[in-house]
């Protein structure tokens, strides 16, 4: 039954765009010494992320004495994070959208509060290049609620999109 639900379509899809994201990394070999990268993923599993999927994609230089490691951008995971990226920008503004806010401590909110309002300040690099893709006259808020607005979220389909826009530059 969950198979087919909306919930593990939307998993399996944020899971095919990290995939994507994985390759063409690798494809493009170690940016230290152009030898070729190979798979090193661990296992990870970020809270409010579907059981199926606890795979963080990961690569590794194949040189000896280089062995780079390189995180390829992820709409699942956020960084280090323990929290998935779509779950850092919904939980501010829209808690109860998740499912989360008995979970989420209140340090937790705090501490993301905190960083939006670093990103999204004006002055921010992810502003100064989100103001391109913005509609003219966007009001800089520090939640991400009025960018969640402009892909139209709650609307099912805007998540994937509004989810690609912030794991660009975030
Ligand atoms: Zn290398």
């Amino acid at each position: 039954m969950k198979q087919t639900s909306p919930d593990s379509i939307f998993f399996e899809s944020l899971y095919q765009i990290d995939y994507d994201l994985f390759l063409q990394l690798k494809t493009k070999g170690c940016p230290l010494c152009h030898a070729p990268l190979d798979t090193a993923n661990y296992n990870r599993k970020p809270r409010g992320l579907d059981e199926k999927h606890p795979l963080r994609l990961s690569l590794c230089c194949r040189r000896e004495g280089c062995r780079k490691r390189l995180l390829p951008a992820s709409l699942r995971f956020f960084g280090q994070k323990v929290y998935s990226l779509w779950v850092l920008v919904l939980a501010i503004d829209f808690p109860e959208q998740l499912g989360l806010s008995k979970e989420i401590l209140r340090q937790t909110l705090t501490r993301w509060r905190f960083f939006w309002q670093e990103r999204l300040a004006e002055t921010s690099p992810f502003m100064k290049w989100a103001r391109s893709f913005l509609p003219p006259g966007y009001c800089v808020t520090k939640t991400p609620k009025n960018i969640a607005r402009v892909f139209q979220f709650p609307a099912r389909d805007s998540l994937i999109p509004m989810l690609k826009f912030f794991t660009q530059r975030l």
